[in-house]
């Protein structure tokens, strides 16, 4: 029997919350991706009082052929190297959209934002780690509607990225 420990989670989407893209544009190579300054701090600030981290992220990009779920791996890779120490416990990734142009991944899924499918996802994972997920005490940032959406569909609280990160 496992001893299980229950946890906040920091719930991140990536993509203009956590990282940005160089070009100006959406991140479609490692070398693209800067941090923002400031994020590793604050996020190891809520690492320490006890918080689980998970990163959040839709690439519809794969749908619609823009990159591979093996370039989504070498950014996320790289993404994790940026910080002087890697602070995610975990990164869940939506490959689907609809309307994409790539089979298997151009249906609808409930793992994209604003559904919660990758929160449950995490929630799983963190439970097979015996890490039971405390959502009233968990938080969700991200940049866009869907993200916050995604956190009234979870019932959880929700910081728009500017304002968590003091930008
Ligand atoms: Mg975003």
């Amino acid at each position: 029997m496992i001893d299980y420990v229950t946890k906040p989670a920091l719930f991140l989407d990536l993509d203009d919350t956590v990282r940005y893209s160089k070009k100006g544009d959406y991140i479609n190579s490692p070398a693209d991706i800067v941090l923002f300054e400031g994020a590793e701090e604050t996020i190891w600030g809520y690492k320490n009082e006890g918080f689980l981290v998970c990163g959040i992220t839709n690439q519809g990009g794969i749908a619609y052929a823009h990159k591979t779920p093996e370039d989504n791996e070498a950014e996320l890779a790289q993404t994790r190297m940026l910080f002087k120490k890697d602070p995610f416990d975990m990164i869940m990734s939506c490959y689907f959209m609809p309307g994409g142009k790539v089979f298997p991944y151009n249906h609808r899924s409930l793992l994209r934002k604003p559904d919660v499918g990758m929160l449950v996802q995490c929630e799983l994972q963190a439970w097979q780690q015996g890490i039971i997920i405390d959502w009233a005490k968990s938080i969700m940032v991200g940049d866009r509607d869907t993200d916050e959406q995604c956190a009234l569909n979870a019932g959880i609280q929700f910081s728009w990225a500017a304002d968590f990160f003091f930008r």
